[in-house]
């Protein structure tokens, strides 16, 4: 028997499988609510950096529950299919209108009921732009961003990268959060971490770094959960815009990073039940453990074509 990894004999893993997740992701996303409540009046969601779509799922399945429970409908998994059954009669009150969920990422994703998805890199104007769209008129009341390069091994590079994604993440939601909203987004732990924070004291009084229960404790991956979105008054969303295209220089930065000192202090909280499952841990998964199929299997694998060329070698 070859060996597994790590990834597939925790029990997260087959968890996610079990409660037909797409991916373990999505206990992270469940754990922070344990501690957040972040779903709580939640009607409008946009989720970066979505595939597989695990935490679409998340979204999905809690928003609908909650729409339909107040619509005295079904609540079956949550997953009521967006305008299924939604004929208008007459205008609708904000609290009667169907979640909107919109989706984004590089690769392309299998659909997710009641979620609007988009290809493309949040770091483009044009994937911004689109996102934006969906939101004309009517803000979100939370972002999610789970971004992650594909990592380097080089952590500074590694780190780097992925502030420039919550960057990407944080100009779509100066345009898109409603005021008193809320902004999730994974961040890499390193010695940089605290321009960051000090970037998202800007424009939340509240953030808290979290460590769900569900994400190991040998990687530095962290959340962070923005609450009560209030940007600088004067503030212009274009500004960051100007940050990621190279137009506001690396001196004009120094000078920003300049104002945002003294350090703040960012709490860290740990989520999830404390006694629950150690992802750490391999507990099942043994010889005799019988292996479940994926919830979704990948639609375009990036070693897709590497398979074809080996079919076609031995053919
Ligand atoms: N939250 C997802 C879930 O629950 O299924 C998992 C997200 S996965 C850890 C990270 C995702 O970030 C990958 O699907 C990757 O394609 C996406 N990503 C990385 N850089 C991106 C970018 N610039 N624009 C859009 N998506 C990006």
């Amino acid at each position: 028997m070859g060996r597994k990894s790590k990834d597939k004999r925790d029990i997260y893993y087959r968890k996610a499988k079990e409660e037909g997740w797409r991916a373990r992701s999505a206990f992270k996303l469940l754990q922070i609510d344990e501690d957040f409540d972040i779903f709580k009046g939640v009607k409008r969601a946009v989720d970066l950096c979505a595939a597989p779509g695990s935490w679409s799922q998340v979204l999905s399945r809690r928003l609908f529950l909650a729409h339909n429970k107040r619509d005295g409908g079904g609540v079956g998994d949550g997953c009521k299919v967006r305008g299924a059954g939604s004929e208008a009669k007459g205008p609708v009150g904000d609290e009667e209108k169907e979640p909107v969920i919109v989706a984004v990422d590089l690769q392309p994703m299998a659909p997710v009921e009641g979620v609007v998805q988009i290809q493309g890199d949040i770091t483009s104007t044009e994937t911004a732009t689109e996102v934006i769209r969906h939101f004309e008129g009517e803000k979100a009341d939370l972002v999610v961003s789970d971004g992650a390069p594909d990592v380097t091994g080089l952590h500074d590079l590694d780190e780097f990268v992925q502030s420039q994604l919550i960057l990407a993440a944080l100009t779509i939601v100066t345009h898109v959060l409603k005021e008193g909203g809320t902004f999730i987004a994974k961040v890499f732990r390193g010695k940089n971490v605290q321009l960051l924070y000090s970037q998202l004291k800007m424009f939340f009084p509240l953030v808290t770094v979290s460590k769900p229960r569900s994400s190991r404790n040998a990687s530095i991956e962290a959340f962070v959960v923005c609450q009560k979105y209030s940007p600088p008054a004067g503030f212009e969303p274009e500004m960051l815009r100007r940050v990621l295209e190279g137009e506001i220089t690396s001196k004009d930065l120094d000078s920003w990073s300049d104002a945002t000192k003294p350090k703040v202090i960012v709490p860290f909280v740990a989520c999830g039940d404390l006694q629950g499952w150690d992802p750490d841990a391999v507990v099942l998964g043994g010889q005799s453990e019988a292996s479940l199929a994926p919830v979704q299997p990948p639609i375009a694998p990036p070693y897709k074509r590497a398979l074809e060329l080996i079919k076609r070698g031995r053919d």
